[in-house]
């Protein structure tokens, strides 16, 4: 290989006065007059601070014609500003270039902030130029500027220009701050943050229905949950935490299920049911605590007002008396979606955990009460959070007999569940842990109908593009 060639400061000086600034080689050379184009760009909402003249990179959001006035409303993701144009005042090829403008487009403009009264935030940019970077075909496929004015699938086809939207960026800004901040609350406690597999041998929990695919000459399926990888992590590493993609093949099409979504785990070992559902409470709580202080623009933007919520612990029992008084029945081993909204009505504003929750009602590797095979309640859980189902959660079974017992009582084979029970053979203490999904609480906290909405880029029975 020929060594490489070191660039000197001797080129690079050559390149600074021939190429960048001299006159007879760089024809721009006397449009530099402000040294635009060797200025960083910096942030709309770092403009406002700025005396001196600023570079700022973003999107036409809207441009008006007043004539002898022209206003540019330009953004970028840290906020907007008006650009004003004046007509005799700003050079003509600039002022003429406002009123052709296609909104969505990609520019860059140059100028000094000046005080103005009527101007948002207080201040007008006076543009020395502007420059098209990519320009957005006309007309555009969706109103970006006003998300009500085009349906939620529309805009999930044209999903890349609804990302445009302020509105749907908030929604994604606070998910940031949810995802974020539930890691954070476990990190600073020691939890180790994991990562467990996509692509699974064998169902991991039975019941829930499975994406398949081809594996070289095998055949695999997409996890529908990490379960019982977490719970092998939890019996060497103690304490883990992940936010994890799982898949989900039931044929559903309601507005708060995926077929692909996001959940928000934890898993400990030397730990009980009480203990993790406790430390959901204070998880949640913390999360919604930083939304209030990182979003609330964002939370402007979507006219919400939280509140940090209460927690309530109730057994399945108290709950079913709870909701017979309030007219509501339900079944001996499970809510319904009617149930938890009423329970929201009983229990505003509050996290709901229901736990002793019957046997019939949890998967085979959720502990029976008191390790006893034949009881009919467990150390099983959900949590019912603005009147829908956020997270279930319980005490595992640690033990192999009780689990193979269990796995038979469920109906299943354990040969099936052969190298899981195993793993619990060697040391395993008993451990407990639980799941958020991601988009179902970003969908409940922020009241929205549809958990699409929650969803960058949704993955239904009907939808697997864009
Ligand atoms: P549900 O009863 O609401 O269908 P589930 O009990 O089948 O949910 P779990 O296996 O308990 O779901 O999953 C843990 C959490 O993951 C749920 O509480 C929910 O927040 C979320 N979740 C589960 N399935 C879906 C799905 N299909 N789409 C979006 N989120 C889901
Ligand atoms: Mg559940």
């Amino acid at each position: 290989m020929p060594p490489r060639q070191e660039v000197g400061s001797a080129p690079a000086f050559l390149y600074i006065v021939f190429v960048r600034v001299h006159p007879w080689v760089n024809p721009n050379f006397y449009k530099l007059k402000n040294s635009y184009d060797i200025m960083e760009r910096i942030p709309i909402k770092d403009a406002f601070k700025e005396t001196k003249p600023v570079l700022l990179k973003g999107w036409v959001h809207e441009t008006r014609d007043l004539k002898k006035v022209r206003f540019l409303i330009l953004k970028d993701i840290t906020g907007r500003i008006q650009v004003t144009g004046i007509d005799g005042k700003t050079d003509a090829k600039v002022f003429d270039l406002l009123d052709n403008l296609n909104r969505e487009s990609v520019v860059q403009v140059t100028g000094t902030l000046k005080e103005c009264k009527q101007a948002p935030k207080g201040k007008e940019l006076i543009p020395d130029s502007i420059e098209i970077i990519a320009e957005a075909k006309n007309p555009l496929p969706i109103d970006a500027s006003d998300y009500s004015k085009t349906e939620l699938p529309l805009r999930l086809d044209n999903r890349f220009l609804d990302l445009h939207s302020s509105r749907t960026q908030a929604i994604f800004k606070i998910q940031s701050t949810i995802g974020h901040e539930f890691l954070n609350y476990f990190i600073k406690k020691g939890f180790t943050y994991c990562h467990t597999p996509s692509m699974i041998g064998a169902s991991s929990e039975g019941g829930t229905e499975l994406f398949k695919a081809k594996y070289f000459d095998k055949e695999v399926f997409l996890a529908q949950s990490p379960q019982l990888y977490k719970q092998m992590i939890a019996c060497s590493m103690e304490n883990m935490v992940t936010i994890t993609p799982v898949w989900r093949a039931e044929k559903h099409n309601t507005t708060r299920h995926l077929n692909e979504c996001r959940q928000l785990d934890i898993e400990m070992a030397f730990s009980d049911a009480k203990t993790v559902l406790e430390e959901m409470g204070k998880a949640v709580q913390h999360i919604v605590k930083k939304v209030i202080e990182k979003n609330a623009e964002e939370l402007e933007i979507l006219k919400l007002k939280l509140k940090i919520p209460e927690t309530k612990y109730l057994t399945f029992a108290e709950t079913k008396k709870a909701l017979a008084d309030s007219g509501i029945k339900i079944p001996s081993d499970d809510l319904t979606p009617e149930a938890e909204k009423k329970l929201d009505e009983l229990f505003s504003d509050t996290i709901v955990f229901v736990y002793d929750w019957p046997m019939k009602g949890k998967p085979f590797y959720i502990m029976p009460k008191g390790e006893n095979v034949n009881a009919n309640l467990s150390e099983g859980f959900d949590a019912i959070y603005k009147g829908v189902e956020i997270s279930s959660g319980g005490q595992r079974i640690h033990i192999p007999e009780l689990l193979e017992k269990m796995l038979e009582i469920k109906g299943m084979d354990p040969k099936d569940f052969k190298s899981y029970i195993d793993s619990f053979r060697y040391g395993a203490p008993p451990h407990a842990g639980w799941s958020i999904g991601l988009e179902r609480f970003t969908q409940n906290l922020l009241e929205m109908s549809n958990i699409r909405e929650a969803c960058m880029f949704p993955r239904d029975r009907d939808r697997i593009t864009p």
